[in-house]
């Protein structure tokens, strides 16, 4: 027989239980209240696939964006077809590999809705994650997706104004580059030192001119996919003695060092990749105070042929390493300040590498130098 006092003690603990009990509900409806108050207020479309059936919950935006029915439970199969063409198949495979446990869940990818209703295709990021049971099997992808289009449109806006500028730039660049060289041919025989030495000058600055322009333009042809790499097979120690030669023309400042290696065959953009190597190799300059040493480095590594440009200037600090590969990025202290740059040398070399198939990368000290690499395919026999 369970006595009065027991039967107090288990009253008590089913009270206590449904004081926590409440109390856990009323805070999960605040949270749920605050999420969906974030979602509305930026304007988030919600999406919850379960894998078993392939049929998404999702809130009215998300309907809306893909043309459905407001009382319709949206089908895997229906809201793919809504996607842009020449994005579905990148859709699906990233649904795809976020449901394999391996992938960690992850699902992030934009892409084009053209929606049969919408005159106006929408570009759109989706963002979400898998849940897996214990078992590693997927239960449910959630996330949400963000309208971009406007984005999109701003950033295509300020490419084709900075391709334009650029494209107007070049016409009378060009006709200073001849001119330049003319002054040059006519005064080969004068003594005026001073003269030779300004048109020399003046050379060099164009050139510097045209290089900028030329890297604006570039990026504008990279970020449309306008970019096409001339593979074609060279031997990559020669072309590294080039622009070494080259750069030696132009600065004097520093000792250039090339380390000897093995012949490396590559089949590649010959101009892109001696882009890369020039820009590295005007970066460990400028970034590194006068008579400091510069080494490159070259070696064949597991069917890859690998370049590094060391300096034993200013160097980066491990947060600014891993953003530096972006566009418009420019470290931001007191030293780099005083240097002129866009921040589009590095992003260009590695779109340039990307598109090769190679990698490129840095290790750098604070203080001591930076070690710039990238590595391609050597060509297959
Ligand atoms: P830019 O030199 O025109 O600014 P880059 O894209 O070539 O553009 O370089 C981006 C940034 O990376 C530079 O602004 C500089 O802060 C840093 N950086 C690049 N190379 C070096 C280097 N060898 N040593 C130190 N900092 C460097």
């Amino acid at each position: 027989m369970i006595d009065i006092t027991q039967q107090m003690t288990a009253l008590q603990a089913i009270q206590e239980s449904e004081e926590v009990y409440r109390k856990i509900a009323g805070e999960l409806r605040i949270s749920r209240d605050e999420t969906q108050l974030a979602i509305e207020a930026a304007a988030l479309a919600t999406f919850d696939l379960n894998p078993q059936t392939g049929k998404f919950k999702g809130n009215d935006l998300i309907k809306e964006w893909f043309g459905l029915k407001p009382e319709e439970e949206i089908e895997l199969k229906k809201a793919t077809d809504v996607i842009a063409e020449s994005d579905r198949g990148r859709v699906i495979e990233a649904i795809q590999n976020a449901l394999d446990y391996d992938s960690g869940g992850h699902y992030e990818i934009s892409y084009t809705i053209v929606n049969p209703l919408n005159a106006k295709p929408k570009v759109v990021k989706a963002k979400g994650k898998t849940l897996f049971n214990e078992l590693q099997e997927p239960v449910r992808l959630s996330g949400v997706l963000q309208d971009i289009t406007e984005q999109r449109q701003d950033e295509q806006r300020k490419n084709d104004f900075i391709a334009m500028v650029s494209h107007e730039l070049k016409t009378p660049l060009t006709s200073l580059s001849g001119y330049v060289q003319i002054l040059q041919l006519m005064t080969r025989k004068n003594e005026d030192q001073k003269l030779n030495d300004m048109l020399e000058k003046s050379k060099t600055q164009v050139t510097k001119m045209n290089n900028l322009i030329n890297g604006f333009l570039d990026m504008s042809r990279f970020e449309s996919g306008k970019i096409h790499l001339q593979k074609v097979d060279f031997i990559l120690n020669e072309l590294i003695g080039e622009v070494v030669a080259d750069t030696k023309l132009v600065s004097i400042t520093h000792e250039i060092n090339v380390l000897e290696c093995t012949p490396l065959l590559v089949n590649a953009d010959k101009d892109k990749i001696g882009q890369v190597i020039t820009n590295l190799l005007s970066n460990a300059i400028k970034y590194s105070p006068e008579g400091k040493r510069i080494t490159v480095h070259c070696k064949a590594q597991n069917g890859y042929a690998i370049v590094s440009v060391t300096d034993e200037g200013m160097g980066i600090t491990k947060a600014n390493t891993l953003k530096l590969f972006d566009r418009f990025y420019r470290v931001e202290d007191k030293q780099s300040a005083t240097i002129s740059g866009f921040g589009i040398g590095l992003y260009l070399s590695a779109e340039i590498i990307e598109r090769h198939e190679g990698h490129i990368g840095v290790e750098s000290e604070p203080g001591h130098g930076s070690v710039f690499y990238f590595d391609i395919p050597l060509k297959k026999d």
